[in-house]
């Protein structure tokens, strides 16, 4: 049987139309505020796919870059200004910062009913707690929501996830225990790698490690979520993350010939978590969380 592979574009492009509507149903322009310290090639090139895709569907932004040596009650300062801001309806702090930053501190300083990517302390315990009305982090809704119009279900399924960064990790880990998954957690002192991953009916790789799953970790009838972002030198360019070269955690070339269904990296999971982080705004506009 061939293996399904499944479409981050295109499922994307499908959902769009429908979350148009909402920020058309709005009587203002919703806007998220961007907040990127220094100038990461990496991050300067996710944040440019979130403004193009804010402008495609209708949503307003605004990208304040500070230096990489901003101190941290400067940050917190432009945080400070946006919250007070009524113009600004979301607001994200591109992630990771320098290390002179302290990051709990910084995310803490962004107002709750403001907080895009869920991760002050109020919307990490409400999304914990599995609360409907929570804001989630966008990568976990973005495969949930992806998973779902596959009508792939994770009700009762094994599910082993790698990687439990609270960035990543630990939302995906709880959005499976919420979709009643049975999960499995592995990380970098996880002794025997193949022996989890083979185990599972679903696959999450968020550990950022190229090549990191091979053959030899996957079964057949297996479904593979690549959730990884590595850049690499090369001569084949992404067309939406324009000037990087992407692959994702998984041998895609060995593991697709394995397994039932595959993201791919490009064009899988990052389409949808971009999506998500707009649903996630809109869903502020709309008063929730
Ligand atoms: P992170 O903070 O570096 O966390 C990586 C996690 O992977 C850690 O829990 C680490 O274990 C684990 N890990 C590292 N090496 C491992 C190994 N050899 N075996 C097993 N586990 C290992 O990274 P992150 O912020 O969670 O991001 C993970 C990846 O997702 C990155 O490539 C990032 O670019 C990508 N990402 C993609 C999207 C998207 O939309 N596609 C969105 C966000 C992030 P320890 O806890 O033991 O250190």
């Amino acid at each position: 049987m061939s293996t399904l592979i499944l479409d981050g574009r295109a499922t994307r492009d499908a959902l769009i139309p429908g979350l148009m509507k909402r920020v058309q149903a709005l009587s203002y322009v919703p806007t998220l505020a961007i907040i990127q310290v220094g100038d990461r090639p990496d991050s300067t090139a996710f944040i440019r796919a979130k403004k193009a895709f804010a402008k495609k569907i209708g949503i307003g932004e605004k990208h304040i870059q500070t230096t990489e040596t901003v101190s941290q009650s400067e940050l917190i300062d432009i945080i400070k200004e946006c919250n007070a801001d009524k113009g600004i309806h979301g607001i994200i702090v591109q992630l990771p910062l320098p290390i002179h930053l302290d990051r709990d501190a910084v995310i803490d300083a962004i107002e709750p009913k403001k907080d895009v990517d869920a991760l002050t302390a109020w919307s990490v315990k409400r999304w914990l707690e599995g609360r409907e009305d929570a804001i989630m982090p966008a990568t976990a809704r973005g495969i949930r929501t992806f998973l779902k119009m596959y009508k792939i279900d994770l009700f009762g399924k094994k599910v082993t996830v790698i990687g439990r960064s609270m960035l990543v990790g630990k939302p995906l880990i709880t959005m499976c225990l919420n979709e009643n998954a049975t999960v499995t957690v592995c990380h970098s002192k996880t002794p025997d790698l193949a022996k989890e991953t083979k185990w599972a009916d679903v696959l999450i790789v968020a550990a950022g490690k190229q090549g990191l799953i091979q053959a030899k970790h996957v079964k057949r009838g297996q479904v593979i979520i690549d959730v990884g972002i590595n850049s690499v030198t090369g001569e084949k360019l992404d067309d939406e993350i324009e000037g990087v070269r992407l692959v994702g955690d998984v041998d895609f070339e060995k593991v697709s010939k394995k397994v039932a269904a595959i993201t791919p990296v490009p064009g899988g999971v990052g389409p949808m978590t971009v999506f998500s982080l707009f649903e996630n705004l809109v869903d502020l506009c709309a008063g929730m969380n």
